[in-house]
């Protein structure tokens, strides 16, 4: 089953928002900590049943945050760039991640190491997404503040449905897990490893390999794809706050999705049944895992993980009838 030779089946686990942070939540350490502990329960459970994990997961609330703090401290402390900002929270969650995960294990008597890797993931200079931001990142401002802040900083800013101005960043798409090697090596060594938090730092690559961050944010699903492709894993599990993928979504006609060809998905995908900001990605994910040979793609709910690997529930995407 595992490719190479690995003798466990590896499976790279995506973590959606509500893993880390709960809908009417504020957002403070306590609760944060209390839904990773939940999630790290579900994690040891798929330990517990013969895989070896890569975790990677979504940072919107933190980088937020981080971005809030980053402009309302701005007069007594320099702001942080954006890449700076991605950084600092794949070391918050992944800290979170780390000791909730590792507690787990020590309860459930299994020795395995638990280590986030600060990742940076290549993307390319003439991706279209740089001549056309699109991705809304922190806090909103009013109009007058807004104009200021585009004429100051050289930031896009749009307005978003009445509730204010707020900035929009590229959306480019991820090309290469520049620590893929590591992780590798980790995984190798039976260490859970936490990567690619918040979609990875996104990075430009010259040809000597020298590294550049660039003002950006790279989707999590997609850098979740192309670490799952990078690190040759058997399995990309999806987790969010739905069971299943549905067409019609969210209308009288809604039918959740089990198994599906590559070839359907495909068409349910031109046919606009999933949403740019949140579902669209997750499918294009796991297409495209599949299309680069990946074995397994899963979209499922977080409690249902396990139950998902096995078979018995979540959207499944597979090559052919
Ligand atoms: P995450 O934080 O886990 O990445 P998102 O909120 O981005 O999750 O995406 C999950 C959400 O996508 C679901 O809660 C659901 O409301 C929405 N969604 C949009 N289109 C669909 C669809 N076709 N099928 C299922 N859920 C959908
Ligand atoms: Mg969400």
């Amino acid at each position: 089953m595992a490719r190479e030779n690995r003798d466990k089946p590896l499976a790279v686990v995506a973590l959606g928002g509500n893993a880390i942070l709960q809908p009417g939540q504020k957002g403070t350490a306590a609760e944060q900590l209390a839904n990773v502990q939940a999630t790290a329960k579900s994690i040891v459970e798929l330990i517990k049943e013969g895989y070896d994990i890569v975790i990677t997961h979504g940072n919107g609330p933190q980088v937020g945050a981080i971005l809030l703090q980053n402009e309302e401290a701005a007069s007594v402390v320099p702001p942080m760039p954006m890449d700076i900002c991605g950084a600092e929270t794949q070391g918050q969650i992944g800290y979170m991640i780390q000791q909730s995960l590792g507690n787990e294990l020590v309860k459930a008597g299994i020795k395995r190491d638990v280590v986030t890797v600060v990742t940076q993931v290549v993307v390319s200079e003439e991706d279209p997404a740089f001549a056309n931001p699109t991705k809304p990142v922190g806090p909103f401002y009013g109009e007058g503040e807004a104009k200021k802040l585009m004429a100051e900083r050289g930031w896009v800013m749009k307005e978003d449905a009445g509730r204010g101005w707020r900035r929009v960043v590229p959306s480019p798409n991820p090309l290469k897990i520049k620590e893929k090697n590591t992780i590798v090596e980790l995984v190798k060594n039976g260490t859970i490893v936490i990567a690619s938090g918040g979609g990875g730092i996104p990075v430009l690559e010259k040809e000597s390999g020298e590294t550049v961050g660039v003002e950006a944010v790279i989707d999590k699903d997609l850098a979740g794809e192309c670490l799952a492709r990078d690190v040759e894993a058997d399995i990309l599990l999806i987790l969010t706050d739905v069971n299943y993928v549905a067409l019609n979504y969210g209308t009288p006609e809604q039918k959740s999705l089990t198994r599906v060809t590559l070839e359907t998905m495909r068409r349910y995908q031109k046919e606009g049944h999933f949403k740019a900001g949140s579902m669209g990605p997750k499918v294009e994910a796991l297409v495209r895992f599949v299309e680069n040979g990946g074995e397994r793609a899963i979209i499922a709910s977080l409690a249902s993980a396990p139950a998902a690997l096995r078979g018995e529930t979540g959207t499944e995407v597979v090559k052919a009838g």
